[in-house]
């Protein structure tokens, strides 16, 4: 059960906070994906308001058959209290908050692992930092008292509780005083709450500052893929390679500028995220492409990645002919590369062979590229990493 019911926006955001995007999804998509991805959970059911079912719906749309969407109440145990009602037959249910996106799959094992010996189980962080009073005069702050903190923990979620003890908390509960957590729901009606290890990967995105450490420490997986492309040699074309005009008796002939490097290049970022190919995005047969620059080729696969908030890390390029030679253009084409991908230059590696006079390139009848993309992406489960 997953509670997202919250009106708070992001600051300088509209949506409200768990529907604001971190590292590629909106931070519900993110927990929902996680805790669907581990076995040991079978339902999910996601608690919003009542004007948030139609964005919830959009943003699940992808696992819209694994989640039904509740709408929540007033307060934070009301929205619980109406996400009991649809569990069914379930003996045990994790209650996540959206606002913690990335859960981890050795936590969510933890907590239902315990749920074999114990009501309910809660994963904590031991607080290491000292921690001390603040005390107030003179119109500012000072330091105060130093509180023990070997007894102090912080309290995160998934926790995971046995349902016949949660519901008999919940309708115990006196309906005049709102709740911390369900933990302490339980614990005040006799439950024993265990302890499970939690994560630094679930804290809290609360206020505006949290958002850049999110993003910071998402979960990311490495993907490469390669390119590869074929041009024509022909006399009366203008020779455009790596994404500079390189003066040539000929020069490549295709639809658009058919510069080789930049498709081979655009091909092998496209499949670093599954994207198809070039032709999947700029059909040959479409003519708004004749003669087209093939630097926004590139661009739109940058952009492509920029959106599923990838980041390219290396490109390795290597381009096969005859004629001309490369290496007096080496410097200006990873130049001009490396600005249209907003890389610094040693993050782009042109290399250039002959084929030794054989086949097609050795007669000079046209010129090759094979391209290596590297990029780091937020891994589209993030339960999936333990
Ligand atoms: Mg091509």
């Amino acid at each position: 059960m997953i509670v997202a019911a919250g009106s708070g926006v992001r600051a300088g955001g509209t949506v409200p906070k768990q529907f604001a995007v971190v590292a590629g999804r909106p931070m519900l998509v993110h927990a929902v994906a996680a805790l669907q991805a581990h076995p040991a959970i079978t339902d999910m059911i996601v608690i919003v308001a009542s004007d948030q079912v139609t964005l919830a719906r959009e943003v699940l749309a992808d696992l819209n058959d694994v989640v039904t969407i509740v709408i929540g109440g007033t307060t934070r145990r009301d929205s619980v209290a109406n996400g009991l009602v649809h569990l069914n037959d379930a003996d045990r249910v994790l209650i996540h908050d959206a606002a913690r996106p990335f859960v981890p799959a050795s936590v969510i094992g933890a907590v239902v692992d315990a749920l074999s010996t114990c009501d309910a189980a809660i994963p904590v962080m031991a607080v290491v930092d000292t921690l001390a009073r603040g005390e107030s005069e003179d119109g500012a702050t000072w330091l105060g008292d130093v509180v023990p903190r070997d007894a102090l923990y912080r309290v995160q979620t998934p926790q995971g509780f046995r349902v016949g003890p949660l519901r008999a908390a919940h309708a115990a509960w006196p309906g005049d005083e709102e709740a911390t957590d369900d933990g302490q729901m339980v614990r005040r009606l006799g439950g024993r709450v265990a302890f499970v290890q939690g994560d630094p990967m679930l804290d809290k995105v609360t206020h505006s500052d949290d958002f850049a450490a999110a993003e910071a420490r998402a979960p990311r997986e490495t993907r490469t893929a390669m390119g590869f492309d074929v041009h024509r040699l022909e006399t009366g074309e203008e020779l455009w390679l790596g994404g500079i005009r390189i003066p040539h008796d000929k020069g490549l002939s295709g639809h658009s500028d058919a510069d080789v490097a930049l498709h081979a290049l655009t091909d092998a970022l496209l499949g670093t995220i599954a994207a198809g190919d070039i032709g999947t995005h700029f059909p040959p047969s479409d003519p708004q492409w004749k003669g087209a620059d093939s630097a926004q080729f590139l661009q739109h696969a940058a952009r492509l990645i920029a959106d599923k908030g990838g980041r390219i890390g290396f490109v390795d390029l290597t381009i096969m002919c005859e004629a001309p030679k490369i290496g007096p253009h080496r410097g200006a084409m990873t130049a001009r590369i490396a600005e249209l991908l907003h890389l610094t230059p040693d993050r782009v590696s042109i290399k250039a062979t002959t084929t030794e006079r054989l086949g097609f390139t050795g007669r000079g009848e046209g010129i090759a590229a094979q391209a290596v993309a590297t990029i780091t992406v937020p891994t589209s489960s993030s339960g999936a990493q333990g």
